[in-house]
């Protein structure tokens, strides 16, 4: 796995993460969990418990508090909610991003090839963390979650800066027609959409770069090209070290990242 200049690999307690660097230069606590045999990771979207208790040993390692870990269900939706107090799984139904202002809360997403984005804005002291799968992305959650952050906390788009954690990627993320007709009407509007969903002539196949599409969005809506910091790094490229969907079939886990003020 290669690790380009915005982020950096950490071991500690036999528990390996990265973490984002543009995020550690301003003393915003963040995380992204590699594959570890002893931290398996549950979201109750997918009819699981959290399993607290796993959280609680990855929040000791980035000193982050254990007992205020909230995790939205993530069903694939593009809602985005405000946290502001402590919220039961059941109160985070049908949500898939989460934004607050509240310091010692700890905002926690997972994912297994989908795209998780860490949001921070430096000027309003604001985090966000989002779920954005192949659905959310289709269904454009990301304008959603810079629309709650300037709704809630008056927060200007130039101020925020935002983090792409591992996700299937475009040489990876291969679909039927059906799904590239549906990407391809929905955003037709982007210049050069041709480049961000292409056709694999040999194969009969089409890859569709979903974190272009979201980069695309996201600057549409004010934010900087140079506030956007990649990972650059493909769950089934690496599937040594990654969590995938794709790659590990229906026992797949799951890989967390966690943003903390
Ligand atoms: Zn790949």
């Amino acid at each position: 796995m290669k690790i380009n200049e915005n982020i950096v690999l950490k071991e500690k307690n036999g528990i390996r993460y990265i973490q984002f660097k543009p995020l550690l230069d301003l003393n915003i606590k963040n995380a992204y969990t590699l594959k570890n045999d002893n931290l398996i990771f549950k979201k109750p979207g997918y009819g699981q418990k959290v399993n607290f208790d796993t959280y609680e040993k990855l929040c000791n390692v980035v000193e982050m508090n254990g007992k205020n870990v909230i995790i939205p269900q993530a069903n694939h939706t593009n809602n985005v909610k405000n946290i502001d107090r402590k919220y039961t799984n059941e109160e985070l139904e049908k949500i898939d991003g989460l934004i607050t202002n509240k310091k010692d809360f700890v905002l926690a997403t997972t994912n297994a090839d989908c795209i998780l984005y860490l949001l921070y804005d430096k000027e309003k002291k604001v985090i966000g963390n989002i779920h954005s799968g192949w659905k959310g992305s289709y269904k454009r959650i990301i304008e959603n979650a810079i629309d709650e952050m300037q709704k809630n906390y008056d927060c200007n788009p130039e101020n925020i800066i935002v983090c792409i954690c591992p996700s299937i990627r475009k040489c990876c993320f291969e679909v039927d027609k059906d799904v590239r007709d549906m990407f391809y009407e929905k955003f037709l509007f982007i210049p050069n959409i041709d480049t961000y969903i292409e056709k694999n002539e040999e194969k009969n196949k089409f890859f569709i770069d979903t974190v272009g599409i979201n980069n695309y969005l996201m600057e549409q809506k004010g934010i900087k090209k140079e506030n956007i910091y990649d990972c650059d790094i493909c769950s089934i490229c690496n599937k040594e070290d990654i969590h995938s969907y794709r790659a590990e079939g229906k026992n797949f886990n799951l890989a967390t990242a966690v943003i903390s003020l």
